[in-house]
C-alpha cells in the first residue's frame, strides 16, 4: 500500500504555482521589510512617501502583467493577484495597499489596453518605473455606482477638448501626474457618450480642490479634483471617442477582482495576529487559543479564508 506522506506543507492552488509562490515570498518580504516598521506613522501622517512608488517600480512590482517591450515583467493577471495580496496584508496599513493597487490595478489597465504606442511611452512606461503616478477619476459628488450620469464635460474644440467638472473620491488624487479621466462628450453623456481623457497635473486649470480624510486607509491620499478650461490635447483621447462606458464597465472586472483579492490578502494577515494572540492571552489559567469555542472560530475563519 502506498501512502502519501503529509509533510505539513501546504498544498498550492490552482492558478497559483511555485513560480508564483516564489514572487510572494519576495513581496511579502520587501512588504515586511520596507513597508511594515513605517505603516502606524505613514497612517497618521496620512500619507506615504512618493519614494515608494520608485522603489516598487525598480523591483518590477508595478509592471508585474505588462510586457518586457514598456518596460513590464511579461507576467500576467496571476502575478498581479499575488500582488494585491501581499500589498493587502501590508502590517496594519490597508492605504499603502490602495494608493501603490489604485496606480496598478485600476489606473493604468486601461492606458495598457486602450493606448496608442505613444500613449504608452508617454503614461504606461514612467507608470511602470514608478516615475509618474497614476490615478482612475471615474466617481463625481453626483456619479457613484451611478457612473452613467457621469456630468464632467469635455467639449471639442480644435486640436482637442476642453473640459469643465470635477470628480471626488479618486485615490492617489492628491499627487498623481495624469489622471485617466471619464468625460461627457455628447450633451446627454450617458452610455453612448462618455470618453476617457488623459489630464496631467500640470495642464492649466486642473487642481486638487481638497484631500480627503478617512475613518481608515488613511496613508492614501484621497482628493477631490476640479477642473476649469483644462484644454486636453486629441493625442490625450484613450480609446474610442463616446465608446467611454464600455472602457469603464472592461476595468471593473478587474478592479472588482482586486478588491476581493485585497479582502483575501488581509484577511490571511488578521487570522495570523488572531492565531499569535490567541496563544499569547490567557484567561482561567490557559492560552484562550486552548478553549474550544476559540478554535471553531479561528478554524471557520480559517476555512472562509481558503475557499
Ligand atoms: C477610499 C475610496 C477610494 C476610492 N477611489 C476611487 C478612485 O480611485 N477612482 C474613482 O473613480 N472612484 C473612487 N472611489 C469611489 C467609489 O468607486 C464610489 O464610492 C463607489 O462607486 C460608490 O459610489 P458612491 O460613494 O457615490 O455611493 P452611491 O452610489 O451613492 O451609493 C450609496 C449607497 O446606495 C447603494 N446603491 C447604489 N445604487 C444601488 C442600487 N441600484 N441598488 C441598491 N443599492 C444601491 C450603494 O450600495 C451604497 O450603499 C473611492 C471610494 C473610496 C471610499
Amino acid at each position: 500500500m502506498s501512502v502519501i506522506r503529509d509533510t505539513g506543507q501546504r498544498a498550492l492552488l490552482p492558478p497559483f504555482t511555485d513560480e508564483h509562490e516564489q514572487l510572494r515570498e519576495t513581496i511579502g518580504r520587501w512588504v515586511a521589510t520596507e513597508i511594515a516598521p513605517h505603516v502606524d506613522e505613514w497612517e497618521a501622517a496620512r500619507e506615504f512617501p512618493r519614494e515608494l512608488y520608485r522603489r516598487a517600480g525598480e523591483l518590477g512590482f508595478l509592471g508585474l502583467k505588462y510586457p518586457v517591450e514598456l518596460g513590464g515583467q511579461g507576467g500576467d493577471y496571476v502575478h498581479d493577484a499575488v500582488w494585491a495580496e501581499e500589498l493587502a496584508a501590508a502590517g496594519a496599513s490597508g492605504g499603502v495597499g490602495a494608493g501603490l493597487g489604485a496606480h496598478t490595478g485600476i489606473a493604468t489597465p486601461p492606458v495598457y489596453r486602450f493606448g496608442t504606442p505613444d500613449q504608452h511611452e508617454r503614461f504606461l512606461r514612467p507608470a511602470i518605473a514608478g516615475e509618474r503616478i497614476a490615478a482612475l477619476g471615474i466617481t463625481e459628488p453626483g456619479a457613484g455606482s451611478d457612473v452613467a450620469s457621469i456630468r464632467t464635460f469635455a467639449r471639442k474644440v480644435d486640436g482637442g477638448y476642453v473640459v469643465n467638472g470635477s470628480k471626488t473620491f479618486i485615490t492617489n488624487g492628491v499627487r498623481a501626474d495624469f489622471l485617466v479621466t471619464a468625460v461627457k462628450t455628447t450633451e446627454e453623456g450617458g452610455h453612448q457618450g462618455l470618453s476617457f481623457l488623459v489630464l496631467e497635473k500640470e495642464m492649466e486649470g486642473y487642481s486638487v480642490s481638497k484631500k480627503l480624510d478617512k475613518l481608515g486607509w488613511r496613508a492614501s491620499d484621497t482628493a477631490e479634483l476640479a477642473f476649469a478650461d483644462v484644454f486636453v490635447p486629441d493625442e490625450n483621447l484613450l480609446g474610442e471617442e463616446n465608446k467611454g462606458f464600455y472602457l469603464i464597465m472592461a476595468n471593473f472586472q478587474w478592479e472588482r477582482l482586486v478588491m476581493a483579492l485585497g479582502a483575501v490578502g488581509s484577511m490571511g494577515r488578521m487570522i495570523e495576529r488572531t492565531v499569535a494572540y490567541a496563544s499569547e492571552r490567557t484567561a482561567f489559567d490557559r492560552p484562550i487559543g486552548k478553549l474550544q469555542a476559540i478554535r471553531h472560530k479561528i478554524a471557520e475563519m480559517a476555512v472562509k479564508h481558503e475557499a
